[in-house]
């Protein structure tokens, strides 16, 4: 068990969005916040355009949103699913949060997705009203409550106290949300397995954002006020989480609707970007890409790294060309609401390779796959986890949620990993994607950051083929690939080809599976 700290009793009725903002307007009066918030400090930025929403802004529109929305759709109750399909944008935040003050479960996907990947988010999770813009609502069926555009001028006056909706008294006051009702239904990325709805309760984001809070580091008075830029999705737990910690600081946040690796660049320099949350693939591209050197980007102090493993070399090459700039990294599922371990403070962030140690209020333990028994530190086995931030289960999958809850509360995360004797944790790889080569496991994600180590190659994934031999896939012709004098004879890649990108999911992980089918398809056609 790490760290605990104050939780607010589990009976008392508080939304996500109640006890976030109670912890914003804390950072006000607190004498020890630093750097100062105040209600004129601007929240939200959208990068392509500048437009800007201060804290106030944002507050007074979430909640003329939540009264309109409550005098538009009287019958929207709590517990019922609001889905979401929206690229990021300044409305986004403003959605989640009036919703969440309602007890409406909000339950965003990504919009790449398919008609028929909708159709089985939506037959999951029984969305009453859907929120898309106009160019992604033909991927939505009907439902109940309808669908309402958030790029229309109707959503926008919803967000303005001064419209015809707004006249009724607000009554989002009237709404009692308890901890344990739910809060998101959030799709897990599905590199694995079928995708599944992972159901998280206020509790489960409280307790998550409690220990961010509690644990933060306190400033010195002359550390520049934090502005984060998200590359990350806001559907994936990852972007959810972050932004929702975002408001508990009050700090400052540019969204980029659609990534450009340039754009980024160019955000990072024009709003003296201090913080970013990063997945690996980004980290790699930093360390390496031509682009940097042409952009002023001296005010970026932290990234805080985590969704896919972080290779030692890639950090400490990011580490040569960003002195400046320390890694902190996190490792999390969307079943545990994103974050389960994490570094804090400048000595942890030392330890490459790590993925932290453990949240506040968690418990943690390493056991033997095969018996279940509970492993010593530097022993590898699957990492358990139990504690307030484990989510309620799989919406609607109950064979699932029964496969990876066990009756004591205990969540198998699936990943192989070991603590050392300090506490800290190491994911070797997902066990389901050890490659079996002969009799040994050969984990990908270690030969993938040997790879990525080279300057010749822009990006690695390794996979299994016929007989157990490995491929790997790089988007650059590379030189001579022949030495492999790093690696014990049976972790040798036998096949290699050569592709343009490597597939990924939003949050960076590498989509094994399509990668598989690539090469079986290969395979065949031979
Ligand atoms: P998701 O639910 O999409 O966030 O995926 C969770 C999975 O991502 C975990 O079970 C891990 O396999 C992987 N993951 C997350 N963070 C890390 C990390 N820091 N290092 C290695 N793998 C990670």
């Amino acid at each position: 068990l790490r760290n605990p700290v104050p939780l607010p009793p589990p009976t008392q009725p508080l939304s996500i969005t109640q006890y976030t903002l109670s912890l914003l307007h804390s950072t006000t009066t607190t004498a020890a916040a630093s750097p100062p918030y105040s209600p004129a400090t601007t929240f939200l930025i959208d990068a392509a355009t500048g437009r800007r929403l201060s804290y106030s802004d944002f507050l007074g529109a979430t909640q003329a949103l939540a009264s309109n929305i409550q005098s538009l759709h009287p019958s929207l109750s709590k517990n019922d699913v609001a889905f979401i399909l929206s690229p990021p944008s300044l409305h986004v935040p403003l959605l989640y949060f009036s919703l969440l003050s309602l007890g409406v479960t909000v339950s965003p996907a990504n919009p790449l997705s398919t008609q028929s990947e909708l159709t089985h988010l939506i037959q999951l999770t029984k969305p009453s009203i859907a929120f898309t813009t106009a160019s992604l609502s033909h991927k939505l069926p009907s439902l109940p409550l309808g669908t309402v555009l958030l790029d229309s001028p109707q959503f926008i006056s919803m967000t303005t106290t001064t419209t015809a909706f707004a006249q009724s008294e607000p009554k989002s006051h009237v709404i009692e949300v308890k901890q344990s009702d739910s809060a998101a239904i959030l799709y897990s990325s599905g590199t694995t397995g079928r995708v599944k709805g992972v159901e998280l309760t206020h509790r489960n984001l409280i307790s998550l954002i409690a220990g961010f809070y509690h644990n933060k580091t306190v400033s010195d008075e002359d550390v520049p006020h934090p502005v984060s830029l998200f590359t990350l999705p806001l559907f994936h737990v990852f972007g959810f989480f972050m932004l929702i910690r975002a408001v508990a600081f009050g700090e400052t946040l540019v969204l980029m609707e659609r990534f450009d690796f340039e754009k980024m660049l160019s955000a990072v320099e024009r709003y003296k970007v201090t913080y970013m949350p990063v997945s690996p693939p980004l980290i790699v591209a930093l360390a390496k890409s031509e682009l940097v050197p042409k952009y002023d980007l001296s005010s970026l102090l932290l990234l805080g790294c985590g969704g896919a493993p972080l290779g030692k070399e890639a950090s400490e090459n990011f580490t040569a060309r960003f002195p400046h700039c320390e890694i902190i990294q996190g490792y999390g599922m969307t079943e545990t609401g994103g974050g389960a371990t994490s570094m804090v403070g400048p000595e942890e962030s030392k330890r490459h390779g790590s993925g932290g140690r453990l949240a506040a209020n968690m418990e943690a333990k390493i056991v033997d796959p095969g018996t279940g028994e509970a492993l010593p530190p530097g022993h590898r086995g699957e990492l358990w986890l139990r504690g307030p931030m484990i989510m309620k289960g799989y919406v609607g999958d109950a064979e699932a949620t029964a496969a990876t809850l066990d009756s004591e509360g205990w969540l198998k995360t699936g990943d192989l990993c070991y603590l050392d004797s300090d506490g800290f944790l190491y994911i070797v790889d997902r066990l389901k994607e050890l490659i079996k080569y002969k009799a040994y496991q050969v984990p990908p994600a270690e030969l993938e950051h040997l790879l990525q180590s080279f300057p010749e190659i822009a990006d690695a994934a390794v996979i299994p083929y016929l007989n157990g031999d490995c491929l790997f896939c790089v988007p650059r012709e590379v030189g001579d690939v022949s030495d492999q004098s790093q690696v014990s004879p049976y972790k040798k890649i036998r096949r290699i080809a050569f592709i343009n990108s490597i597939p990924r999911s939003p949050a960076g992980k590498i989509l094994r599976r399509e990668l598989v089918s690539h090469a079986m398809s290969v395979a065949s056609a031979k």
